[in-house]
């Protein structure tokens, strides 16, 4: 009876020294993604687990810097950035702590978690996106635009538009080609496309598909949830547009389409960390994976989830580039230089 009594406050004692939390009522998230439809599923978790959700959306440079500036005092738990390059970034900081979890490992396929080095993930993927070409059929053949390389060919000269080449989605882009083709002919690839220019680089993705709707520009990339955006829109201006340009997944002779992400990861000073844990993984679930690709037009990043949008339907079926979102991620640095050098700006 002693002995067990003993037993019992050892346990208690080994209880209170360990970081799990089991009575984390409160979790803390930075959130670079701003939709409002992502309030659904941080109600949803509250609802099921009783945990209380306190939400702080900012750009990811101004999040990321705060998390620097805040360092072992930080109060958020997790944070959500959206793209490879992003994340990366956040990763080479030492901002996140890895994640073990069978339920994410099970749940989230291993190309879309960071590269796990034997201590689990930094970060894991709980949407899909993808990179495409849109072109305006009036100014273009859409047989000369079915693979991202196309967009470098002369026969393209002042057809081309695109985002700045500084932008992460671009730089996660080039990064996929490095590691498809090696530096050498990505750079080669960036420079041709640069001498296509119809402008200077401008705006975001939205503004490349305006100006091949109107014809400033023949062909342009943009990530695939804009142009479902403009399909979807309540305004006919806006469907107007996505009307006037037509949509191709490249390289499904070749790699895929390529892929990003938007991801997340517990922090390296995550006050909740349990609490974070298991937010990751509700993020998994039917439903969460429902709200948080059909709330921004994007897929599920588990697999077996399917969901019901208008707009990624006519789209179609396509084949994605299956590369780990953790290697486009290492090749930043690299993309950056390519980028400086050509001139992509
Ligand atoms: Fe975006």
């Amino acid at each position: 009876m002693k002995t067990l009594h003993c037993a019992t406050l050892l346990v208690a004692g080994l209880f209170a020294a360990m970081p799990l939390r089991a009575a984390d009522t409160e979790l803390n998230v930075y959130s670079a993604r701003h939709y409002q439809t992502d309030q659904r599923f941080y109600d949803d978790f509250s609802k099921q687990t009783g945990i209380k959700v306190n939400l702080i959306e900012g750009a990811d440079n101004a999040l990321m810097e705060r998390l620097a500036s805040e360092g072992a005092n930080s109060p958020a738990d997790v944070l959500i950035l959206v793209d490879a390059a992003r994340l990366w970034k956040a990763e080479e900081a030492g901002l996140f702590q890895p994640v073990q979890s069978p339920v994410l490992a099970e749940r989230i396929p291993a190309n879309l978690r960071s590269i796990d080095e034997g201590q689990g993930s930094n970060w894991f993927g709980v949407s899909r996106r993808a990179r495409m070409i849109v072109y305006n059929p009036a100014k273009i053949d859409g047989n000369k635009v079915r693979n991202y390389a196309d967009l470098a060919d002369p026969a393209l000269k002042g057809l081309v538009c695109t985002r700045s080449g500084t932008h992460p989605y671009m730089l996660s882009l080039i990064g996929a080609m490095i590691e498809h083709l090696g530096p050498e002919k990505a750079e080669q690839w960036a420079a041709g496309v640069v001498a296509n220019f119809a402008r200077s680089p401008r705006g975001g993705d939205t503004d490349q598909i305006k100006a091949t709707a109107t014809g400033e520009c023949g062909v342009a990339l943009t990530n695939s949830y804009y142009l479902a955006r403009l399909m979807r829109s309540s305004k006919d201006v806006d469907r107007e547009i996505a009307g006037k340009v037509r949509a191709v997944w490249p390289d499904q002779g070749g790699n895929g389409t390529h892929m990003n992400i938007t991801g997340i990861g517990v922090l390296r000073h995550a006050p909740h960390r349990e609490a974070a844990v298991r937010f990751i993984e509700y993020l998994t679930g039917e439903e969460a994976q429902r709200l948080l690709a059909d709330g921004n037009n994007e897929w599920p990043a588990v697999a077996s989830v399917k969901i019901d949008n208008p707009a990624l339907t006519t789209l179609g079926e396509f084949k994605p580039d299956p590369l780990e979102i953790g290697r486009i991620g290492k090749a930043q640095l690299e993309a950056a230089r390519i980028v400086d050098r050509v001139g992509w700006r």
